[in-house]
């Protein structure tokens, strides 16, 4: 029994249509409506009818007739892809069924033309709005069909109710009734909770109200972390720090007790430690700008990068070797001032601090995109080789012994941090020798961040 139904109702059919695509599940549940009460609708009304005549009726046969198509119609279908052919089929057979029946019972004055109304919903539903529209205007045709044959020819009778008002009279009342019956039963069940779209948007909704749920947690639990991370950081560096500073200070006294006396290779090794301590120092300061380097609000505002990029330079001081080429190309764009400035800034003090000429050129361009810009900063410096063109942008990473130059590691972390948080992208195109031209993408549409950094590295 369970089997009959499901095949008279498709269900293993139904079942194959992606669960994903709600719209042509839902039109298969409406194609199902339409084909059983269209199909009981025109059955009872054919039978209805030969029940007046004793010799079969061409109305009740056609009725009939048409019944079956609709139903065999459904159950027919083995792809998806037959499904809009099969579709036409129903809404014009219905079409038929209600026209031929209005025809032949007193033409407009028959109530049975209120079917027209769920033809065109469904036609609507299941063929999209263009049928939708044919159907719609089939229908107008078909009412000024009958009205004409109603009111000035002697095409249409009641023949059908062997002109007895009593039953014409009923006849009427009946169809209207289950005209707006069909109309009602249909638009409730569209908004009913059976609706496969409303099913799954509540579905949906639940499922969201519990990650939303979850997600809270989530975040009053990352709030908790992190504010205990930045304590970490600040007591950490504060502890590392003091013992750190004790140090420098006992050297510098007994550099300062020792005097003259001590000879030039303990002096020597005084620096040394000097030197090491302040690297720690950096190093230090370098760990808390990291930490930081995502949590400052935003503050967008209109920014003439082109400006921003030669006052960034003045900031961390340019020394007398430099000549900085900015293009007039550089934009002006709403964005954080700060980040973007954080960014220049470590950029430009790098083609500065790690250039091995003796005449500096730095160069800034930009090339405009749909949805951004990629800004370069290109420099005449050493250059870097392939294999390290990712490494530096890892946090400690470097390139150079740091008794050569002095550097954490960090800059480019931070920066490649700032970069992704707001949805961009940096890198760089450079070989051994040839320079570096470091570019990054800067999104237009930046995203929402609460949440840094600081540390402009001063140059001189
Ligand atoms: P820091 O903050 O100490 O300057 P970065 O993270 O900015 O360190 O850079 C990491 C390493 O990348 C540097 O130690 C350096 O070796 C290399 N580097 C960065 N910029 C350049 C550049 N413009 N030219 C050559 N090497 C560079």
């Amino acid at each position: 029994m369970k089997k009959f139904f499901n095949w008279i109702f498709r269900k293993s059919f139904y079942e194959s249509i992606p669960y994903e695509d709600l719209m042509s599940r839902q039109r298969f549940t409406l194609f199902r409506i339409f084909t059983y009460t269209a199909f009981l609708a025109s059955t009872f009304s054919a039978l209805q009818i030969q029940a007046l005549y004793t010799e079969v009726h061409f109305l009740a046969a056609s009725m009939f007739v048409l019944a079956m198509v609709i139903l065999v119609n459904f159950l027919r279908v083995k792809n998806q892809d037959q499904l809009p052919v099969a579709y036409t089929i129903s809404v014009l057979s219905g079409f038929l069924v209600v026209h031929m029946q209005s025809y032949y019972s007193g033409g407009l004055m028959n109530a049975g033309t209120m079917y027209l109304c769920v033809l065109i919903m469904t036609a609507f539903m299941l063929l999209g709005t263009k049928a939708g529209k044919w159907v719609t205007g089939l229908a107008v045709l078909s009412i000024a069909f009958l009205f004409y044959a109603t009111e000035y020819t002697n095409w249409t009778s009641y023949e059908l109710f062997k002109n007895d008002p009593a039953l014409i009279h009923q006849d009427a009342i009946v169809t209207f009734l289950l005209a707006v019956l069909l109309v009602a039963a249909q638009s409730n069940y569209l908004h009913s909770g059976k609706n496969v779209i409303i099913e799954r948007i509540t579905l949906q909704k639940d499922q969201l109200e519990i990650s939303n749920r979850k997600l809270q947690d989530y975040t009053v639990h990352l709030e908790r972390t992190n504010k205990e991370l930045d304590k970490f950081a600040s007591i950490v560096s504060h502890d590392l720090k003091a013992p750190l500073r004790a140090i420098g200070n006992l050297t510098g006294w007994i550099e300062e007790d020792g005097g003259d006396t001590l000879i030039p290779e303990v002096r020597a090794n005084f620096n040394m430690i000097k030197q090491r301590v302040k690297r720690m120092e950096d190093l230090i300061n370098a760990i808390l700008d990291y930490s930081r380097a995502d949590r400052r609000v935003s503050d967008d505002v209109e920014i003439n990068t082109r400006e921003l990029v030669i006052d960034t330079l003045d900031f961390i001081g340019k020394p007398e070797n430099v000549q900085l080429h900015v293009s007039e190309k550089l934009p002006v764009i709403v964005s954080d001032k700060t980040r973007l400035s954080q960014i220049f800034s470590n950029l430009l003090s790098n083609g500065i601090k790690y250039n091995d000429k003796k005449e500096i050129r730095l160069d800034v361009d930009v090339e405009v995109q749909a949805d951004g810009w990629i800004f370069s900063v290109k420099d005449n410096g050493p250059g870097i080789e392939e294999q390290y063109q990712e490494k530096i942008f890892v946090i400690f990473q470097t390139l150079n012994r740091r008794d050569d130059v002095e550097s954490t590691g960090v800059g480019l972390a931070i920066v490649k941090k700032i970069i992704e948080d707001q949805g961009g992208k940096i890198w760089v195109e450079s070989a051994l020798g040839e320079g570096s031209t470091f570019k990054f993408f800067w999104p237009r549409e930046q995203k929402e961040l609460d949440p840094v950094i600081i540390a402009a590295p001063i140059l001189v």
